[in-house]
């Protein structure tokens, strides 16, 4: 079989990984969203897709997979239901930025109307293979996507975003055996910060916070960090001055529907039940008086009505950063000290802010955990920068694992 990398490879974004073999099979096809919009190289004609989750560096590109045929894609309901909320949002920006359309509603429309949708560790007979999804703890529906020859028992594990610590939403990733593991490495080369230590100060500082009268601001992404974030508000006792506001209202509304898929249902709803959705001005201007917190899009300040709070809060706010900011966004020149853009206009934010890194992947020591159990021959280390897939790839190939760190637009073959 030959592995083409069309993007995602030496780089985080655009995940697009080709399997060519008897049939085509294509695990993820997403785009790279920092200031303006970057594609994984074309994929063609494909069989199948496998859209791992809906993050849209996973899945922001595959309805143009329907340009050029019907491939059958596969994910989990929520992934996909989360994923045409995400893709919708990206198709209205790209709009606004005059930006070249590669898809329209019609495709997006196609592929959710033929998707299959494949629960977590149920199989599916695709041709010659089986395919199944399993639990990969990074967000709603997040999958890791198991693809076996039946004719040779080999199997191939595509790791998608994963983290094996459970979050409060989150049981920690199934690890599945495999001949040929493609694993991603975004923090290939660091350890996270014991969790519950920083969540407990995050808490404490945004208690601080709202007992002084400011306003405690919570930028973040609508999918997964958002319904995260309302579970710790939930289980601190800070939910009932806890107001919600933009894409992260109808994310979570979507998280909800999914029970099954949230590892403790009755802290996500009764975080939904005793937080205020602002459904209106009157609401906004509530939300922003003094002594509430905010948890709000867009995760990395570029654009959402983030911005419009941003202006309104008052000398006692803080603004509290909990995703990766990515360079060139409001969110990294904030930190950075740089004003950020606001409508076109220069605007230096004077709330002073925290920074606290609660990522949804694996860590260092997580990563090589996973390898070790999952037992394969060959790995194949994407999604993370140049650097790091690298030094993974160098020292899983010391561990006497066959390991890669494909670049863009590189083909490897493997026996499959
Ligand atoms: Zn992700
Ligand atoms: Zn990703």
């Amino acid at each position: 079989m030959e592995i083409r990398f069309l993007g995602g490879a030496g780089e985080v974004g655009r995940s697009g990984i080709l399997l060519k073999d008897s049939k085509t099979i294509l695990l993820d096809y997403g785009i790279k969203v920092d200031g303006h919009t970057e594609y994984p190289e074309k994929a063609g004609r494909v069989d199948a897709c496998i859209v791992s989750h809906a993050h849209l560096d996973h899945s922001g590109f595959s309805p143009s997979l329907y340009h050029e045929g019907f491939p059958l894609t596969v994910a989990t309901e929520p992934t996909m239901k989360l994923a045409e909320l995400l893709i919708e949002d990206s198709m209205k920006i790209h709009r606004k930025k005059h930006e070249h359309e590669h898809f329209h509603k019609a495709q997006l429309h196609t592929m959710m109307n033929r998707y299959l949708p494949l629960p977590y560790s149920q199989t599916t007979e695709f041709d010659r293979y089986d395919i199944s999804l399993h639990n990969a703890g990074h967000i709603c529906g997040s999958a890791v996507s198991l693809i076996e020859k039946k004719a040779s028992g080999r199997r191939l594990v595509y790791t998608g975003d994963f983290k094996m610590e459970p979050q409060l939403l989150e049981k920690g990733a199934e690890v599945v055996k495999s001949n040929i593991l493609i694993l991603e490495s975004t923090y290939a080369n660091k350890d996270h910060p014991d969790r519950e230590g920083l969540i407990q100060r995050m808490v404490d500082e945004i208690w601080e916070t709202v007992d002084n009268g400011g306003t405690a601001l919570l930028p973040a992404f609508a999918v997964g960090r958002s319904q995260e974030l309302l579970a710790i508000l939930q289980r601190s006792g800070l939910i009932k001055r806890t107001f919600i506001d933009g894409m992260a209202r109808a994310a979570t509304d979507i998280v909800a529907g999914y029970p099954d898929y949230v590892s403790d249902r009755s802290l996500l709803e009764n975080a939904i039940r005793n937080s205020v959705w602002v459904d209106s001005r009157r609401k906004k201007m509530e939300a922003v008086d003094g002594g509430n917190v905010i948890v709000t899009t867009s995760g990395m300040l570029n654009g959402g009505p983030v911005l419009d709070y941003i202006t309104r809060l008052n000398r006692e706010s803080r603004i509290f950063i909990t995703g990766f900011q990515v360079e060139g966004t409001n969110g990294n020149k904030m930190i950075q000290g740089r004003p950020i853009d606001i409508d076109g206009r220069d605007y230096r934010v004077r709330t002073p802010f925290s920074v606290y890194d609660l990522s949804a992947h694996a860590g260092k020591k997580d990563i090589h955990e996973y390898v070790k159990r999952s037992c394969p021959e060959t790995v194949v280390c994407v999604h993370g920068s140049e650097e790091n897939t690298s030094i993974l790839a160098q020292d899983l190939r010391a561990e006497g694992f066959d390991a890669y760190a494909p670049r863009v637009g590189d083909s490897i073959s493997v026996e499959f």
